[in-house]
């Protein structure tokens, strides 16, 4: 195993969280893993970072910090009954590939694939589809390395433990490997248009019903929504690469109109019409994990609420108010989501359907006081944050707006009753 101490720096993605342990192990094998947390667990704590694209703390610590990067692969996949088991360090594009040798994929993804599968379970992460639950929801079985330096093989039939596992911010113990329900390989049509905003908000419904996943994107200070739908489809590819919303905002010079808007803020406005304006419909068919994931070559920041699916549109509103008679620095379309309910107690979709309304702001602006005005927006619509996003809700609202928070707490007592593997930022949500 890799090992060093000091100076070892680690940075999130959008380069707003970092932190230097003062060990950093790079395990390769799970008895590495186990020596690791039996050697610390006790005098210091241990976190586990995936591929830093959280933009919450959930990673940093001064102690001991494992990087999985060198703990990867599929070890097991099964095409009859559409599973496979990862190790937890592999990343999903990685996974996918090796998924489509099998003649497998995801049933849904997020925007993009550079995550390891363990960190996309362990924050909720999400991709769109009213019928879709959290990435988490398609885990079989979670193997876990407790803090006693036990490994534990989790499957539903351990009930509320492998509930709390499925969502689990790292704050269980060391995830090492994850078996998934898949499905077999398919091909999705994507399809972008644009449209106003109000037209995409009053046929909200009908869009989420019609497609298997539909999102939007809304350019603030216009009325401009870049509407996307993906359905499957047995059409043969197109002959294009697919081409994201991302690769149009690329197009766009998106990193050139951001390093402007940094520059000179109050041009953001009229920087986003520029751009909402020049945007143009597509259509492209590809293997689905080719069609779901986008580029993200302009670093930026992030907060996300999920928030009752009825009151979705509602939310948009609000945030569009805002926007118009408050912010006129905002550059960054604001993003909008649908998942389905589910049971897992620290999910933000946890018992409701839920929409997803993501504010970005580019990684060189300040995003404070934009973020904090839009977190009190989403609390007033019962909003629950997103645990890999940015936010600054308190223990004790937590507790209210997640029904089995206790059941989480219980399981994260009963497993690591010392709090091993709780930064900073984890103590002072379930230990405040
Ligand atoms: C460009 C970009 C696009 C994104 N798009 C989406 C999106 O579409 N939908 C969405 O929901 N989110 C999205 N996210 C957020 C991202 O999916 C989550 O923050 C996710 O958790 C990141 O995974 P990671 O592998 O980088 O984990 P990290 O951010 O490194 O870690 C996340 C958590 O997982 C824990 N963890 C990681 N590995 C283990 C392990 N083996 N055992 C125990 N705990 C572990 C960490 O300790 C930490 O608590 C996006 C983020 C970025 C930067």
């Amino acid at each position: 195993m890799s090992q060093q101490s000091g100076n070892q720096v680690w940075h999130n993605w959008s380069g707003a969280v970092s932190c230097e342990p003062h060990r950093y192990y790079e395990p390769t094998a799970e008895t590495e893993l186990q020596e690791i947390v039996a050697r610390h667990a006790g005098e210091r704590t241990i976190r586990v970072a995936g591929a830093g694209h959280s933009f919450s703390r959930v990673v940093p610590t001064d102690d001991v910090l494992l990087s999985l990067d060198s703990y990867t692969g599929v070890t097991a996949a099964d095409s009859e009954r559409q599973r496979a088991t990862v190790k937890a360090g592999t990343r999903l594009h990685e996974l996918n590939e090796t998924l489509a040798t099998h003649g497998l994929a995801l049933a849904n993804m997020g925007d993009v694939d550079r995550q390891t599968i363990a960190g996309a379970l362990a924050t909720g992460t999400h991709g769109t589809g009213s019928d879709l639950g959290v990435l988490a929801t398609q885990a079989l079985e979670i193997r876990l390395i407790t803090a006693g330096g036990e490994i534990r093989t989790l499957t539903p039939d351990d009930g509320e433990t492998f509930r709390a596992a499925q969502v689990s911010l790292g704050a269980l113990g060391v995830v090492s490997e994850i078996t998934l329900q898949l499905q077999d390989a398919y091909r999705l049509r994507e399809r972008t248009w644009t449209a106003p905003l109000s037209e995409v908000l009053d046929r909200l419904d009908e869009l989420r019903e019609t497609h298997r996943h539909f999102e939007f994107f809304w350019f603030p200070h216009t009325e401009t929504a870049l509407v996307k739908t993906l359905d499957p489809t047995d059409d043969p590819p197109t002959s294009s690469v697919p081409f994201g919303v991302d690769e149009r905002l690329e197009n766009l010079a998106w990193g050139t109109l951001c390093r402007l808007s940094a520059v000179v803020p109050r041009a953001s406005p009229r920087l986003a019409r520029l751009a909402a304006g020049t945007l143009s419909d597509g259509e492209t068919v590809g293997p689905s994990h080719e069609v779901f994931p986008t580029r993200r070559s302009v670093r930026f920041n992030e907060t996300e609420y999920g928030v009752p699916a009825s009151s979705g549109g509602a939310v948009v509103r609000s945030l569009q108010d805002h926007l118009t008679h408050n912010e006129q620095t905002v550059l960054f379309p604001i993003e909008f989501r649908y998942t389905r309910g589910d049971e897992i107690p620290l999910s933000p979709a946890y018992g409701r359907d839920s929409a997803f309304v993501a504010v970005h702001a580019y990684h060189r602006k300040p995003h404070r006081a934009y973020f904090d005005a839009c977190e009190a927006i989403f609390e007033e619509h019962d909003g629950r944050p997103h645990w890999g996003k940015m936010h600054t809700v308190d223990p004790e609202r937590l507790q209210s707006c997640y029904p089995e928070w206790d059941t989480f707490q219980t399981v994260r007592r009963s497993l690591d009753p010392d709090g091993a593997f709780l930064n900073k930022h984890l103590q002072r949500l379930f230990d405040p």
